[in-house]
């Protein structure tokens, strides 16, 4: 809801266990889960168990973790049958509509999709 603190986010409680999440696949350094608020049939958010603030952070941070998490992210669309298509997002910024500052890659698939817009 954008108020999240600077020291935790909701999902690092989510990693961490503390609150629930319908958990799909999960790697020593990655976890992916429902998107509690689902915008196409298919819609699991995947996202490094270490904090990083934006990919665009993760990328010059870790980039191996980041293929981490875009490996996983094909893993999730093979598991859930998205054989013919899937969109890998990750909003980055307030303009974008990020509100979740811990880097996730949102999975979208198993219809067809709008090409880009809002
Ligand atoms: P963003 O807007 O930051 O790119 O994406 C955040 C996503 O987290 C949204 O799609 C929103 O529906 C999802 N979300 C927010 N709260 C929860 C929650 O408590 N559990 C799960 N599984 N997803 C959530």
């Amino acid at each position: 809801n954008g108020t999240e603190s600077a020291s935790e986010t909701l999902f690092e409680r989510i990693i961490a266990r503390e609150i629930p999440a319908d958990i799909v696949y999960e790697t020593d350094t990655t976890l992916a889960f429902r998107d509690i608020s689902p915008q196409a049939s298919t819609h699991v958010l995947v996202v490094p168990k270490a904090r990083h603030r934006t990919v665009a952070d993760l990328a010059a941070a870790d980039p191996g973790l980041l293929a981490e998490v875009v490996a996983t992210a094909a893993k999730v669309a093979e598991l859930e049958g998205l054989h013919d298509g899937y969109r890998i997002v990750f909003n980055t910024g307030p303009d974008a509509g990020q509100t979740v500052f811990h880097v996730h890659a949102h999975v979208l698939g198993g219809e067809q999709l709008g090409h880009f817009g809002r």
